[in-house]
């Protein structure tokens, strides 16, 4: 079976090789670049499974590495797991509505890393779900065509963007949305949705969800994710 190709796009040389050595050990094979040109270069040569993009970098920097990743139909879905300060919520906003799969905060533990590439390329190997399938989490069942939701067998009464709302987030288990993005996946629906409303929507939806509310998690400053 072919190893798993990570590169990772970081001008800290220390973390570089942390990240090296933890993946190596784990089966991956692992190249690197120093800086957003070398990375693009690198990535546009060798299409690696999955890019690790620190988005503070000299020069052509990692949001910028991200949106020319995504123009391109070769390396649009190279999955890529951006790797970011705590505290820039907006750089990280701004990295999910440009394309990226997913972000880690420094400092971060190997593991974590570990665990995050395993989700995205298995993510990525999924194939999509079919919009009309029923989504069935523990005691929810999410049936897309009736547009209808029973929790433990019980019928919730949803309004149809709390709905739609609920069912996109639950069709994509561990992924975080940004408010945006979620307007943007239930845009054309009978109600306006601003991203602010979202969080009313958010509100509504996990108070009729009563327990199963807590599949619905608040990503801090980012957006929001149905548990995994
Ligand atoms: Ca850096």
């Amino acid at each position: 079976m072919p190893r798993e190709h990570v590169l990772i796009i970081e001008d800290e040389e220390d973390i570089q090789e942390i990240l090296r050595y933890n993946l190596e050990k784990e089966g991956y094979r692992v190249t690197g670049a120093g800086s957003g040109e070398e990375g693009l270069g690198k990535v546009r040569a060798d299409l690696p499974d999955i890019v690790l993009l620190d988005l503070m970098l000299p020069g052509v920097d990692g949001l910028e590495v991200c949106k020319a990743l995504r123009r391109d139909h070769r390396t649009e879905n190279i999955p890529v797991i951006m790797i970011t300060v705590k505290g820039d919520e907006s750089d990280i906003v701004t990295g999910l509505e440009l394309g990226a799969d997913d972000y880690i905060t420094k400092p971060f533990s190997p593991k974590v890393v570990i665990a995050r590439i395993r989700a995205v390329l298995r993510r990525k190997a999924m194939q999509p779900r079919d919009k009309d399938a029923v989504i069935k989490v523990d005691d929810i069942v999410i049936d897309p065509v009736r547009h209808r939701v029973t929790v433990k067998g019980k019928p919730l009464e949803l309004t149809y963007t709390e709905f739609s709302i609920l069912a996109h987030l639950a069709r994509h288990p561990g992924w975080v949305f940004t408010r945006y993005q979620i307007v943007d996946a239930v845009r054309g629906m009978d109600y306006p949705v601003s991203d602010r409303s979202v969080d009313v929507q958010i509100v509504g939806l996990r108070k009729k969800l009563a327990s199963a509310g807590e599949y619905i998690e608040t990503v801090r400053g980012v957006g929001y994710r149905f548990r995994e």
